[in-house]
């Protein structure tokens, strides 16, 4: 087989644990786990695996097709579609034992005319206005009848401390509170940190699962979950005064050594972590010098001076840590990984 020239690194255990403890942080919720986006880029395969095991019951996919890839894993637990069905996604939606999560009225209708009474989740917008029914649609009697395993809604803010978490919150507790349906569900991994007022029956944490740090309260608690390693095409040095890169935007003051690694922004190691970002190697840290171009990232080794071509370095990839050096969000930090890389669970 061809060599994989990048690795995530993923921890199977911190993902267990990460689950643990959210699933202790929902109270008496039940704790689920969103596995979509390819389980947020780690694998959503060895996610369900591995949280099945550890007692999770309940995953939730953005579509059908991400769903058939989990099932054949989900045994005896459940899975919801968070984006329901369109018309497309009938036949292979009734052949299916996963459960659209209705978000409009036409949803709705397309499956009650379908599906002969077997169930489904439903979405209420609670202020978000992103997907969901409104209160005005359940008014119309629009669910009556129909067979809900679980109802939810989805938090705005929950990231913040934001007077709206509260607000949603009552809004779906009145809401909810006048549909008859088997559960119900609100916070994700933000929302979990929330406290267990947010908990509700059941919770949806993503993020936090993979080692994305939600809100304050997780800090020191969730553990990183992916690394990224790269390997070392070659070893130079610049003379005072040459300059590294596209655009020349470093300029050696003194002799550096440097290490040119084959992973750029095109592998998902944005162009943000440019003079920016850092390497782990031999216990030192360090730097990346000038522009990350599109397959390759330069180092400085000055620090680690037996690194040579062919070593492997890890990219610091603490996502917190990374979403402040880069400007973009935890979210995207992961989900852009992986296309070239080999995933090595540990
Ligand atoms: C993605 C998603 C989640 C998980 O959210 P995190 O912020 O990653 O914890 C939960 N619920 C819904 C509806 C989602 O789309």
């Amino acid at each position: 087989m061809t060599h994989f020239p990048l690795r995530l690194r993923i921890d199977g255990q911190a993902l267990v644990s990460n689950w643990r403890w959210l699933a202790g942080r929902s109270g008496p919720a039940a704790c689920g786990a969103a596995v979509k986006a390819n389980g947020y880029g780690t694998g959503a395969g060895e996610v369900v695996t591995l949280l099945r095991a550890a007692g999770c019951r309940d995953f939730f996919v953005a579509t059908w097709n991400e769903a058939e890839a989990v099932l054949p894993l989900i045994g005896d637990a459940s899975l919801s579609v968070l984006h329901g069905v369109q018309e497309e996604d009938m036949s292979g939606a009734l052949a299916s034992a996963a459960r659209p999560v209705l978000n409009t009225p036409l949803q709705v209708r397309r499956w009650r005319e379908a599906a002969g009474g077997r169930a489904c989740d439903v979405m209420l917008d609670t202020g978000m206005n992103r997907l969901g029914l409104t209160e005005a649609d359940v008014a119309t009697g629009l669910l009556d009848g129909l067979a809900i395993d679980t109802l939810m809604s989805h938090l705005a803010c929950a990231d913040e401390d934001s007077a709206m978490n509260e607000r949603q919150r009552g809004r779906f507790a009145a809401l909810a509170g006048s549909i008859p349906a088997r559960r119900r569900s609100l916070a994700n991994s933000a929302g979990i940190c929330l406290g267990a007022d947010y908990g509700f029956d059941l919770t949806r944490p993503g993020i936090a699962l993979y080692g994305g740090i939600p809100r304050p309260e997780a800090q020191g608690i969730i553990r990183q979950v992916v690394r990224l390693e790269a390997q070392i095409i070659q070893r130079r040095r610049a003379d005072a005064g040459e300059s590294v890169g596209y655009n020349a935007t470093f300029t050696a003051e003194r002799p550096v050594e440097l290490a040119v690694l084959n992973i750029g922004y095109a592998d998902g190691y944005l162009r943000g972590f440019s003079g920016r970002g850092r390497a782990l190697a031999e216990g030192a840290v360090l730097p990346v010098i000038g522009r990350v171009s599109m397959d390759l990232t330069t180092i400085g080794v000055d620090a680690a001076p037996h690194l040579r071509e062919g070593d492997w370095v890890a990219l610091d990839y603490d996502l917190a840590a990374a979403a402040a050096q880069s400007g973009l969000s935890q979210y995207e930090l992961l989900t852009i990984l992986g296309r070239r890389h080999q995933r090595l669970w540990t």
